[in-house]
């Protein structure tokens, strides 16, 4: 069960996200894009998960910084998620896979988009990112619709 409100990041909170998504970004490997890309993920506990953005020759094994962090911090025990803070060259927003990933373990989060020079160009909750998404209740749902 997710928290359904989290207080607001205080701005130091806020800086401590960003510089670790920068950080994070600078271990991306990214050999064909050449678009590093750097997350951190502040969990409900307090902890902070990085992740970069992974690319395989083989591209469908390619995977994005958000999720890279996302599942460090499941694997550790996390599954409530309070925030991310996402840099990239240009500080744009999480592909649409990494939003839905996010939901399952963050749908009441915020987000975080800031460039290379840790400028924000935007901050707001996830679910304005990801409207009318696809989540554990509906799938619940969905299947007791299908019992015969
Ligand atoms: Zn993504």
């Amino acid at each position: 069960m997710t928290a359904d409100y989290f207080p607001p990041l205080t701005d130091e909170l806020r800086r401590q996200l960003i510089d670790a998504a920068a950080e994070a970004r600078q271990r991306a490997y990214v050999p064909y894009s050449l678009y590093p890309v750097g997350a951190a993920i502040l969990t409900a506990s307090g902890k902070i998960f990085t992740g970069c953005n992974i690319e395989i020759a083989s591209f469908g094994a390619t995977v994005c910084g958000e999720r890279t962090a996302a599942f460090k911090a499941v694997s550790e025990g996390e599954r409530e998620f309070r925030a991310v803070a996402v840099v990239t060259s240009n500080g744009v927003a999480p592909c649409g896979i990494c939003r839905q990933v996010l939901t399952e373990f963050g749908p009441h989060m915020s987000v975080i988009m800031a460039n290379s020079d840790g400028k924000i160009s935007w901050e707001g909750p996830l679910s304005v990112l990801l409207p009318f998404c696809f989540d554990p209740q509906q799938l619940a749902e969905g299947q007791e619709a299908c019992k015969p």
